[in-house]
């Protein structure tokens, strides 16, 4: 894996370099649904320390058995899921309903405060409290896909504005699965506009972009892209 890991930095140093940004602008979220919690509990000590699983259940498994990281949960999270997901992470990437946004809302507002109680290490202490929310948007409009549609996001503008606790920090896509990864270059194009677009309205930044998985990360990374979501090449081929 870290034969792997060392191709996967050395691609993503090229795309940065070739869209003129630093590294440090790309979160790597290695996306562990597909090995073990052992295999995953590896990812730290190589530096790693970005966890995603798109399933809540299996977030929690693997949470419980490896929490000194950062776990984002980049699948749907179903509204009875989340008093017990929000402990647990640093970001959910997919809220794609307006009914979810307030159902975070409402959990995040009787969560308790401040400082959690069982620091488990400097790292979980330091975690902002709430977690980083972003929305799903249907960028490459496919009808089996999840997300806003690119035409519902302006009119999601005063529900943001109006949220007391979640503090939305971006927008995520999955592009279609193409043979030729630059085919996917629209797909990133327009979320990242529709996220210009949403800033402005809001009046407050949102910095936060998370696109590109294995298939199509050094094209969303010259697009803009904060944080990519890799499986396959990490994985691959690997024990489940
Ligand atoms: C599985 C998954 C990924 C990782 O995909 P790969 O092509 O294996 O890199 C990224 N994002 C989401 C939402 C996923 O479900």
């Amino acid at each position: 894996m870290r034969t792997r890991l060392e191709k996967v930095e050395h691609r993503l140093r090229a795309a940065c370099a070739r869209a003129g940004r630093p590294r440090e602008a790309v979160t790597l979220v290695a996306v562990t649904k597909t090995v073990s919690c052992e295999i995953a509990a590896l990812l730290p000590e190589l530096g790693v320390l970005d966890l995603g699983e798109n399933r809540p259940q299996e977030l929690w498994r693997k949470a419980a058995a490896i929490p000194n990281v950062r776990w984002h949960l980049i699948g749907n999270l179903q509204r009875n899921k989340i008093e017990r997901t929000l402990p647990l992470v640093h970001a959910i990437h997919a809220v794609d309903s307006v009914r979810l946004l307030q159902a975070l809302d409402d959990a995040l507002a009787n969560a308790e405060p401040a400082a959690p109680a069982r620091a488990v290490s400097p790292l979980l202490a330091l975690r902002a409290q709430a977690p980083i929310v972003l929305l799903e948007v249907n960028a490459s409009r496919e009808a089996s896909k999840h997300g806003f549609t690119p035409e519902e996001l302006p009119g999601l503008v005063p529900t943001i504005a109006a949220l007391k606790h979640v503090h939305v920090a971006g927008l995520m896509t999955m592009a279609a699965l193409e043979d030729e990864p630059e085919r996917c270059r629209p797909t990133f194009v327009l979320l990242r506009e529709l996220r210009d677009q949403l800033q402005r309205e809001l009046g407050r930044p949102l910095p936060e972009l998370s696109m590109g998985m294995t298939n199509d990360f050094e094209v969303a990374v010259e697009e803009g892209a904060t944080m990519v979501r890799l499986g396959t090449a990490l994985f691959e081929g690997l024990q489940p």
